[in-house]
């Protein structure tokens, strides 16, 4: 390779669904310096552009016109010639409609090196998660896509050889034309009944599926106020009801993660499983403390009131050239479930673990089984608060604080989040809460979901509308949105 020259990865987004990026993809857009995306690419995919990568919008925006192709050419170019990783980000995959083969030879003409990622296209990931397989025993034995754009006018289709391909017909970019598309295929001959289905915005949290035989097809879709991206499918296949996405606990729902990069990739991957769309936006970043390693002889219980705490709290050890069995005659405590796994991630097991998960409840259930004999160390954040410290007041045992990180705020760019199209914000901390009202000053999109009654008061503090968590976890938020959409009958 010459020397100090860059790459281009032309990588394919898929549809919207960030799970559906490939992991070719999502590994060269980790080492990305420079990501250059359009408009159709899914805010998931582009919440996993690293913090540190530049983002370039070459896409239309409401409004604003989109760059060039020719221009789109030289700036991949440029930018490779600056020695940069440049991941050229598509929607769908980079070559169905997708422009990506001219920009492939311009690249290499220019002698920049280049590799490809293949996407899923809408084409087929649209489909499947509208329910619909493109080929089906006894209905369908191919599939086809076309491209519903005019040239000069006109949709440039030879309709009599598509009425006789007897496969399924996929048409990207149709919408605008449906009605002429409907008309041609009837004008060809085939018949006013035949099963058709629209997929609007597949995969992502808006997706909607109308069904309608081709005679009520344009009808059917001007009901329903059907919008690009969408696309068109005519064939017998259109007849199968396999809706399987919609029936997803989270479906739906596109939600905003707002923690620290560990916690919201963590929540993200819950989030996807259930089926909804997790748009990460990670606010807070812990830093290690330095702290001198403990004299374990003078404690009886080592309470931990985080899961991050035992994660710093090991780094430490391993710092301080600490051993675990100092700690072998020490009670473990953890504040809830989460902080719990950590510990036993790390082979511990805590024998405390209060029904509720707050430092409240901990210092409480402390207090209750310590005598004035215990002295207990609590492994905190330099900035957790002192619930935990007063209720352990009311006991008889001692009490040291090992704080063994801090919670920082970040500023992390978000010119690319689409703030109209989220349904909830998710806080897991107050602090979550005030960094988000001093980023973005005045801004409530939507109600926010909060783990706690503290959470849950800076969020009312900064104007918003807000549902709170049962239990302060992180999977009863999760309930608490299923049972909103189901109330919500997403
Ligand atoms: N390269 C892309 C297609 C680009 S053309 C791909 O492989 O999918 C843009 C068209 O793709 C849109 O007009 C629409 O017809 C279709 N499309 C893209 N994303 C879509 C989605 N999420 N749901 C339905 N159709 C989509």
């Amino acid at each position: 390779m010459e020397k100090g020259m860059g790459k281009v990865w032309l990588v394919g987004a898929g549809p919207g669904d960030p799970e559906l990026l490939t992991l070719r993809g999502e590994r060269a857009l980790q080492k990305a310096d420079v990501v250059v995306y359009d408009r159709l690419v899914g805010q998931g995919v582009l919440s996993r552009i690293p913090q540190g990568a530049e983002k370039i919008d070459v896409g239309k925006r409401a409004g604003l016109h989109p760059v060039p192709q020719e221009e789109i050419c030289r700036m991949l170019v440029r930018l490779a010639g600056e020695g940069k990783r440049v991941v050229r980000l598509k929607g769908g995959d980079p070559f169905v409609f997708g422009r990506g083969g001219e920009e492939l030879e311009a690249l290499l003409a220019a002698g920049i090196p280049c590799e490809v990622a293949p996407g899923i296209s809408s084409a087929l990931g649209a489909t499947a998660y509208g329910g619909i397989p493109v080929t089906h025993r006894g209905l369908a034995r191919s599939f086809h896509v076309f491209t519903g754009r005019t040239r000069e006018g006109k949709l440039d289709l030879d309709f009599s050889l598509l009425a006789k391909l007897e496969g399924t017909l996929v048409f990207l970019m149709g919408v605008g034309v449906l009605p002429e598309l409907c008309r041609g295929f009837l004008q060809a001959g085939l018949p006013p009944a035949m099963p058709c289905a629209i997929v609007e915005q597949g995969t992502t949290a808006r997706q909607r599926v109308i069904r309608a035989p081709l005679g009520e097809l344009p009808e059917a879709a001007e009901g329903a106020r059907v919008q690009s991206p969408a696309l068109i499918v005519v064939g017998e296949v259109c007849k199968l009801e396999l809706g399987w996405a919609q029936q997803r606990p989270l479906a739906g729902l596109r939600l905003l993660v707002a923690r620290t990069e560990a916690g919201s990739s963590r929540l993200a991957e819950q989030i996807a499983a259930l089926g909804g769309e997790p748009v990460v936006l990670p606010l807070l970043r812990q830093e290690d403390r330095d702290a001198p390693w403990p004299d374990w002889g003078r404690f009886s219980v080592a309470a931990f009131l985080s899961r991050e705490g035992v994660k710093a709290f090991f780094r430490l050890l391993r710092r301080k050239g600490g051993d675990i069995r100092e700690l072998a005659q020490v009670k473990l405590a953890a504040v809830g479930p989460g902080t719990a796994e950590a510990l036993e991630e790390a082979g511990l097991r805590a024998g405390l673990v209060p029904g509720q998960s707050s430092g409240r409840a901990l210092g409480e259930l402390l207090a209750g089984c310590c005598g004035p004999e215990d002295r207990v160390l609590l492994v905190r954040a330099e900035e957790s608060d002192e619930d935990i410290d007063q209720a352990l007041g009311t006991g008889q045992a001692a009490w040291e604080s090992l704080r063994v990180y801090r919670t920082v705020a970040c500023a992390p760019e978000a010119d690319w989040v689409d703030w109209e199209g989220l349904d909830y914000l998710l806080f897991a901390s107050s602090k979550a809460v005030r960094v988000f009202g001093e980023l973005f000053p005045g801004l409530r999109p939507c109600p926010a979901v909060c783990i706690g009654e503290k959470t849950a008061q800076a969020a009312r503090g900064l104007g918003m509308e807000v549902l709170v968590s049962r239990r302060a976890t992180i999977p009863a938020m999760l309930e608490l949105l299923a049972e909103e959409k189901k109330r919500r009958r997403l």
